[in-house]
């Protein structure tokens, strides 16, 4: 399967992109995890993406696509990925549509995960993450550690994210409303979109997904052996 995750900062789809890339047995790729990456090595595209990030810009498309389609490319992302966080503007969507047309597939579904804008900045103050895996999230008062500043399934360290402050939040949804969310009439318009709360307990909205995905997978089928049919009945 190939599915799109879109949502604001603070929807939960790191949390979510995890359990489903497992329950689905695909790769989990995240743009900010591999700008992250790249920051803590160092590199070059580290130092460029952070410049962007700190200000709660988007990287530019040049180098995010680039990256994005060399991570696409790797042996597990052959039979499918889930993308979290890509893409995240309308540009950036019509390049993920031509690569996956030149290797002769389609993405599958694109899930969106809603949840009100003050929820929103309160998850997202509070928000600490895992140094080893970021999918390990906590929250100082919704869901804190055991033990302050240490994760409870590894023992990693946590850590508050640079572009978490209150003023880096609300320039990020900003930065999701204009240039993010109109990729949802982009892919609503081939028919791909399935909405559901992202609120609730992180296990309810998995299932929630799973479900959503399935039924548009269902939706899908039926559409496609009914076009088959009405070809078939054109007598051609
Ligand atoms: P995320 O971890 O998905 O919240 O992304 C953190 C930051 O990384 C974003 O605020 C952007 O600055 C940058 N970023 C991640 N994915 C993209 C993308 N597809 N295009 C441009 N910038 C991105």
């Amino acid at each position: 399967m190939r599915i799109v995750l879109v949502g604001p900062p603070g929807a939960g789809k790191g949390t979510q992109a995890a359990f489903l890339a497992k329950n689905l047995s695909i790769p989990h790729i995240s743009t900010g995890d591999l700008f992250r990456a790249n920051i803590s090595r160092q590199t070059e595209l580290g130092k460029l993406a952070k410049s962007y990030m700190d200000e709660g810009n988007l990287v530019p498309d040049e180098v995010t696509i680039a990256m994005a389609k060399d991570r696409m490319e790797q042996p597990d992302a052959v039979n499918g990925f889930l993308l979290d966080g890509f893409p995240r503007n309308v540009s950036q969507a019509e390049a993920l549509d031509q690569a996956l047309k030149a290797d002769g597939v389609e993405l599958d579904g694109v899930l969106d995960l809603e949840v009100p804008e003050d929820e929103v900045v309160k998850r997202i103050a509070g928000r600490r993450i895992c140094r080893n895996d970021s999918s390990h999230v906590f929250h100082v008062t919704y869901s804190p550690p055991k033990k302050e500043g240490v994760c409870d399934v590894c023992d990693g360290e946590l850590y508050q994210r640079d572009d978490d402050t209150e003023e880096t939040v609300r320039k990020r949804l900003e930065v999701y409303h204009t240039q993010t969310e109109p990729i949802i009439d982009y892919y609503a318009a081939q028919g791909l979109v399935v909405t559901i709360s992202a609120l609730g307990k992180v296990d309810e909205v998995t299932k929630r997904a799973m479900d959503a995905l399935k039924g548009q997978a269902e939706g899908r089928e039926q559409r496609d052996e009914d076009k088959n049919d009405s070809r078939g009945d054109g007598g051609e």
